[in-house]
């Protein structure tokens, strides 16, 4: 059963280039509601931790070492079929590969460095949600 809500962050790059707002207002006029928002910065530890399905691929310590190098914004998101709606709006994970008008294709400089994460399933969304926030920072 697929749920309503998914998770995501704006990536340091896109933080960093000033991006966070014009993103924030992509998500919003596709129909999510936000429902928790912070700015953080990420640990390499922490980043190992919120990676670690990819422990065993070969960018793995080039990955923690991006996402740890700047704040981050992250977000839990709510909608009818949340995760594969948004993951329409962001597009493919190469933004030479990414459809016309998302947000990938719009802000991403690479595979790795492409502006924005988003959860691949509803189980993951809500760990990585827990990840981030506790329940009380939720409404
Ligand atoms: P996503 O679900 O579209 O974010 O893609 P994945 O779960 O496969 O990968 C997680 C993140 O790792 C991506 O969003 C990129 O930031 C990074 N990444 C994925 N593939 C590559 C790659 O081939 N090289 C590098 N350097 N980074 C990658």
């Amino acid at each position: 059963m697929p749920t309503n809500r998914t998770f995501t962050m704006i990536k340091p790059d896109a933080v960093q280039d000033g991006n966070s707002g014009a993103i924030i207002k992509m998500i919003e006029e596709a129909g999510f509601r936000i429902v928790a928002l912070k700015k953080t910065q990420l640990t390499p530890a922490n980043a190992g931790a919120f990676y670690a399905v990819h422990s065993e691929r070969p960018f793995y310590n080039d990955l923690c070492q991006y996402m740890s190098s700047g704040a981050i914004v992250p977000m839990i998101l709510e909608k009818e079929n949340a995760v594969a709606d948004f993951r329409t709006l962001i597009g493919a994970t190469n933004p030479a590969n990414a459809d016309e008008r998302t947000i990938r294709k719009l802000f991403a400089k690479s595979i790795e460095q492409n502006a924005i994460h988003g959860s691949d399933s509803d189980e993951n969304a809500q760990i990585e949600g827990n990840f981030f926030f506790a329940q009380t920072e939720q409404f």
